[in-house]
Formats: structure tokens, sequence, C-alpha cells
């Protein structure tokens, strides 16, 4: 075990990974499941609470458990943040998040091109409590500087690469802009994970996953996080304390097993989709092909820029439209039509039926989501394997 702190950054992400927060106890190798409530009431413990301050081991979930703090040990070295904090979904750490900085009246400037979920709530809710929701196009850097020139604002809030256009948000200049107008800048980088990308590095105060996806990678439970400066996680944790979407231990138990394979599990989906995303542009019955790592993506160069990795999710437009992609998906034998992404099991989805169901067709198109949009979220599956399944997947159309 390296503890050195000095020593600690120097190492690898695949050291990290593995050694990172791993909290043995009792000369076992393996952070326990401390599946427990509550805890006795010691001189530390009570000192602490009636202080507020924050973790007092008193109380699970909520307020402190050894379990959860592993998984956020672990994030935070990833990351290169100060500390991290864990949650019961990929939204809560979301909207605990944006609660600690917003309340009535405040201003958030965000893009629409956002997880789903994440406007959802935003339209549904923030407006409803009175906050100021506004929109613009992240990629446009001049809106976005006139958007935090024209009214005080609180929040710029991005994600790093976007669902399912795999659009690239430029970090160190949108960071730069939320610091010249004192926003706090906060980006969803699910889909980077922190072995691509490090937004803290680029400048951001804060980055936020849903550990649903890659960063468990197993497909078998929810959770979330949010990384950053000590003094704004602990603000933050009150928000947790407060609204509740904490963290159940043996789901962090199962997250950190998850993570401990995070580099390899991701460089090996991201060698696979890489290898797809090629053959698949040269395939006769494919449009287009949708990959940050494709000269032909609008922000390659970008990408290179901002991620060490391309990443394992690849989108491609069929020919013939959405019927055709349907046609193709029920064909296919390896990977599972199922939404969610990130997981050691190839999946495949359609935006028109999922993600985008509630959008019209026009409004869909109109934001780059064309006839026959198909995404695809690359798993452990061999390449050849992934590569025979969509030839004959497509040989049917
Ligand atoms: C899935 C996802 C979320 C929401 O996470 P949950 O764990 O499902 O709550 C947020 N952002 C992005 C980019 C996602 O892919």
């Amino acid at each position: 075990m390296v503890s050195n702190a000095n020593d600690k950054k120097k190492l690898g992400k695949g050291t990290k990974s593995v050694h990172s927060g791993t909290s043995p106890s009792e000369n076992s190798l393996n952070t326990p499941v401390y599946q427990t409530s509550t805890f006795y009431l010691d001189d530390k413990g009570y000192k602490m609470w009636m202080a507020g301050e924050p973790r007092a081991p008193v109380y699970s979930g909520r307020y402190y458990n050894p379990t959860n703090r592993a998984v956020e040990r672990k994030i935070a070295d990833l990351e290169g943040a100060e500390d991290a904090l864990v949650f019961s979904s990929g939204m809560a750490a979301i909207c605990t998040t944006l609660i600690n900085f917003l309340g009535q009246g405040d201003r958030i400037v965000t893009t629409r091109n956002l997880y789903g979920g994440t406007v959802g709530v935003l339209d549904q809710d923030f407006v409803r409590f009175g906050i100021d929701v506004h929109y613009v196009d992240v990629r446009d850097l001049e809106a976005v500087e006139n958007a935090l020139k024209e009214k005080e604002t609180k929040v710029l809030y991005c994600e790093t690469v976007t669902n399912p256009l795999l659009e690239i948000s430029d970090l160190p200049a949108l960071a730069a802009l939320a610091k010249k107008y004192g926003a706090v800048s906060i980006v969803d980088s699910t889909f980077a994970t922190p072995i691509s990308c490090n937004p803290i590095e680029y400048g951001f105060d804060l980055v936020i996953h849903s550990l649903t996806k890659m960063l468990n990678g197993h497909s078998d439970l929810l959770g979330g996080t949010v990384a950053g400066k000590t003094k704004v996680i602990d603000k933050i944790w009150e928000k947790l304390r407060n609204f509740g979407g904490s963290m159940d231990p043996h789901q962090a138990s199962l997250v950190e097993r998850g993570m401990k394979t995070l580099q390899i599990r991701y460089e090996r989906s991201t060698e696979t989709a890489a290898k797809l995303a090629n053959w698949l542009e040269s395939h006769p019955k494919i449009k287009k092909v949708i990959y940050p790592g494709l000269e032909s993506h609008d922000d390659y160069e970008l990408s290179k820029k901002i991620l060490s990795n391309s990443g394992n999710m690849v989108s491609f437009v069929v020919n013939g439209g959405d019927d055709e992609g349907r046609k193709m998906l029920n064909n296919m034998n390896v990977a599972s039509q199922a939404i969610s992404l990130g997981g050691v099991e190839s999946l495949i989805s359609m935006p028109y039926a999922t993600t985008h169901a509630s959008w019209t067709q026009e409004a869909r198109v109109a934001a780059g989501i064309d006839l026959g949009f198909v995404r695809f979220s690359t798993g452990l599956e061999d390449f050849d394997d992934l590569k025979n399944d969509f030839d004959q997947a497509l040989s049917s159309l």
C-alpha cells in the first residue's frame, strides 16, 4: 500500500483505480461493507455532530460510512480533486450539488444539450422554485460570455461529452469564462470518465459522474458522485444530509469493486469502439458515423485537446431511417437493446424511441439526431464478434 500523499500523486490511474481509498480493517485486504444505519456514539462523533462538522461518524449514508468513504477517496484521487461525495444516483448528485448553489431568483447558465434527466429537473422543478434557468449553446463561447455578462450567474453547467451526438465542450475556455464572471463551474463528465479527462485540471470547480455507467461498469446499480475542493464538498455534504440522496454501503462496496477495473475496462472498450467506428464508416448501409476519434467528427481537434481517450460510445445513422434502424436493432444478437451505457456488455438503442421519445421528429432532426440514428455503448466482447453481429444485422436491411 502506498500511503505517502506525495508518492500517491505520481501514481498512474490504473494503480489509483485499484488502491486509492481502499480501506482495509482487521487484516482484511478489501474494504468491509459497513452495513449499518448507525454507530456507537463516542466522544469524537458526539463532538463533531454537536459542532455541525461534516461526516460525523454517528449515522450512516447521510453522515458517514467507511465503505462509502473508500469510494469517495478513490474518485477524488482519480479526478485529482481534494475530496468527493457519493449519492444514491447520478441525478441525486446533480440535484444536491445544484441546490447548494441555487435559490430563488438565482441564475444557472447551461445548454439544452444535456442528459435528458438533467434538462427535465431544471425545466420541471428548478423553474418551479423560481430559479432562472438560462439556456445557451455552450459550444458558442461568445453566447456563453454574453449570458454571463447580462446577469449575475451563480452556476455555469455543461457536460464534457454530450449524448448522443458526442459533442465536446471546450472545458478550459468555459472554466475561464466562469471564473471571469464569478460563476461556479460544474461539469457532468460521465461519458469521459476520470481516465480520459480531469476537468478540475482545466479549471472546473466541480466534476460530477453518474456511477451507474462506466465507473461502476457492471449494469447492476445506480450511483452518483461529485468531486472538488474540500471546502465546497463540505457545503454540498450539508445538502446531502438534508435531502437524503445517500448511497447504501452495499452499493458502495459494489462500486468500489467495479472501479478497480475502470481503467482497463475503459481502455479496452475504447479500443474496440474505435475499430468499430472505422469499420462502420466504410459500411455501405451506414450513412454517417459519429465518434470523437474519427477525423470526420466535428470536434475531432478539440477532442484531442480535451480527452486522452475517445471513449466507448459510438453513434451512427443507418440508411433508410428509423424503421430500418429498428429492424437492425431487432436483429442484433451479441449487443442487447437497452438504455444506459458503460457496462461490460454492449448496449444499443435509438434516441427517437428512448431518450428523445418526447421530442417531435422535426425538433429531433433539427438538433442533429437524424432519422435512423443509433447509439452504441461498446462493452468488453471481442471486436470480431461485435463486427460480425453488426454485419449480419445490417445485411438484413
Ligand atoms: C445516466 C446519466 C445521468 C444520470 O445518472 P443516474 O445514475 O441514472 O441518476 C446523468 N448524466 C449523464 C451524462 C448520464 O449518462
